[in-house]
């Protein structure tokens, strides 16, 4: 854990309590604050209050009558729109300073043991829309590769306030939400990495300015040392223009999966499977990702690009960062090979609960067999339309697999209901070189608690295939 610094003796209030909320409350209190919470479910509540946590109700005027420093916040309750929480908004029409764990951690990172230390740890943080938590595992496992001491956490795995405090040399690797970057009142990352952005979570953010401008306080709030940048859309070109001097400005290292980026100061891009490393208009390295398992199609190429900058940032060498490309396993449910038989791999990208996401995977690999289905989202599987070709067969499950067969029409497919079955029948219909892909271009719910769930039945079933 890493004790809150600069809060001994306040009165912090604590919104929210789920797993993240409790330990935020753990670390002020290890700080030496004395903490208030308050979470709308009454469960929660309860759980919380055993656990010997105070309750004030920080919805109401009478909450607020004991002194309270500051209200800290999850992210998963609005702060701004569509409606501030009517705890955010009593504080804010009080004054009260509205923070996250995110910021807590940042003011709390350097402690006066780093003046023992030869080298000071160091923060990289990733943000962008898609692509995040790929990102960060993958920058984590270069960085474990290479011998470096790293931990991971934030909006994946560990959440801040519950890593371990740094050591000499490491460097601590954040995946960090729009709503978490939005809300910080301290974010000093050393390296800022911003992968892409589409539009999401638009309702949180009041439009797409506000969702660009929650993502750029990563760059704007202590400014990095280095900035990595995805410039294939217009948002992530004018970040990057902004952050550098001039085109030969190193700070920041462009990245791009649709362009050649040769006349920058720093620029990773990835074209026709190849990786490349410019600088000052010269290329320094290139790594072959055709045959990189954990990380097939041109979007896991674009995380590649952004890990490979990043790493590259603290003193990761080329060949280091090539060899970790080799042993990444992927993170479970995102397009992830889970196993090969007979010639045949079975790929689970259970991830895709809609078909933007599915589109990713059906670029990905060839000779398809596709399982989809579960509850489809309003449009079903028409947009994928012009991907149809690269699939051999659909095995089609769940509440839309009526709708998702009339949508491939001409397209080989059959209704086979479960999963049980669509494995099954994958299995035996398919030939060396193909790809069973479970990328279901649907949410999970009819069929399954959640596509954790649904991926793991996936994995299950092909493992007894063996
Ligand atoms: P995030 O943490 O931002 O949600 P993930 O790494 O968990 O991102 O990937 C989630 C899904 O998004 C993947 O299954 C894949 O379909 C898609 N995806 C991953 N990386 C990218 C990318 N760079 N661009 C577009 N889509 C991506």
């Amino acid at each position: 854990m890493i004790p809150v610094q600069g809060v001994t003796g306040q009165t912090i209030a604590v919104l929210g309590l789920g797993r993240s909320g409790r330990a935020t409350a753990a670390a002020l209190v290890a700080g030496g604050a004395d903490v208030v919470a308050w979470d709308d479910s009454a469960d929660t509540r309860a759980a919380a209050e055993a656990e010997g946590l105070a309750l004030v109700d920080l919805t109401r005027d009478r909450g607020w009558e004991q002194r309270i420093d500051a209200l800290v916040t999850s992210p998963g309750i609005p702060h701004l729109y569509p409606a501030p929480h009517p705890a955010i908004a009593q504080a804010c029409a009080r004054g009260v300073p509205v923070d996250n764990d995110i910021g807590l951690f940042f003011r709390s990172f350097a402690t006066s043991g780093w003046e023992e230390f030869d080298t000071p740890p160091r923060v990289i943080c990733v943000t962008g829309s898609n692509g995040k938590s790929t990102t960060t595992a993958l920058i984590h496992h270069i960085l474990t590769e290479a011998g470096r001491r790293s931990q991971m956490g934030g909006n994946i795995g560990t959440g801040v306030l519950s890593l371990d405090p740094p050591q000499d040399g490491e460097v601590v690797v954040l995946e960090l939400s729009s709503y978490q970057t939005d809300l910080a009142r301290a974010l000093t990352p050393d390296v800022a990495v911003f992968t892409n952005l589409s539009p999401d979570h638009l309702d949180r953010h009041g439009g797409m300015g506000g969702y660009f401008a929650a993502k750029r306080r990563l760059f704007s709030e202590g400014g990095p040392d280095r900035c990595v940048i995805g410039v294939d859309e217009a948002e992530g070109r004018y970040l990057a223009g902004q952050m550098a001097q001039s085109p030969q400005d190193d700070r920041v290292i462009r990245i791009s999966v649709d362009e050649k980026l040769e006349r920058f100061g720093w620029s990773v891009f990835a074209r026709k499977g190849f990786l490349s490393e410019y600088r000052k208009g010269r290329q320094v390295a290139s790594i072959d990702l055709r045959g990189v398992r954990g990380l097939p199609g041109a979007h896991n190429h674009q995380n590649a690009c952004a890990a490979y900058a990043a790493t590259r940032a603290v003193g990761v060498a080329p060949r280091e960062i090539e060899a970790a490309f080799a042993s990444f396993a992927g993170l479970p449910h995102r397009s992830q090979t889970v196993a090969e038989i007979g010639g045949v791999a079975f790929v689970n990208d259970s991830k895709a609960t809609n078909a933007d996401a599915a589109e990713k995977a059906l670029l990905a690999f060839d000779n398809i067999r596709w399982i989809a289905g579960g509850m489809g989202k309003e449009g079903g599987i028409a947009a994928l339309a012009p991907l149809f070709s690269r699939v051999k067969k659909a095995y089609l499950i769940g509440h839309s697999a009526r709708d998702f067969a009339l949508q491939l029409s001409g397209t080989p497919h059959e209704v086979v209901d479960t999963m049980d079955a669509a494995v099954a029948r994958a299995a035996a219909e398919a030939e060396p070189g193909d790809t069973v892909l479970l990328t279901p271009a649907a949410a999970s719910f009819d069929q399954y608690p959640n596509f954790e769930k649904r991926g793991e039945h996936f994995a299950a079933l092909v493992a007894a295939l063996k």
